[in-house]
């Protein structure tokens, strides 16, 4: 009898774990959501180096009724300096 329960409690444990380990709770939920979030963000394209940019983290620059989007302001800058055309 003793046995039986020493295996009950073992699968239990078993169970716990498993179950910790597939379906993390808590803290670690809200940090998928925002990896999601970010992951399915539009990217956009720097017209200076062709990078592409996530468009909350790019540097906007309004120019002729268009917004265009940079990686960074370095980025903008040489564009600028070059006389790169903006799209119109
Ligand atoms: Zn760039």
């Amino acid at each position: 009898m003793f046995r039986f329960i020493v295996i009950g409690i073992a699968l239990i444990l078993a169970y716990l774990l498993l179950k910790k380990f597939l379906f993390p709770s808590g803290r670690l939920d809200g940090r998928r959501r925002d990896e999601r979030k970010i992951s399915g963000e539009d990217l956009v394209e720097d017209p200076c180096c062709h990078t592409y940019v996530p468009v909350s983290e790019a540097f906007r620059v309004k120019a002729g009724g268009k917004t265009l989007y940079f990686c960074s302001e370095e980025c903008y800058k040489k564009f600028r300096d070059k006389g790169g055309h903006i799209p119109d």
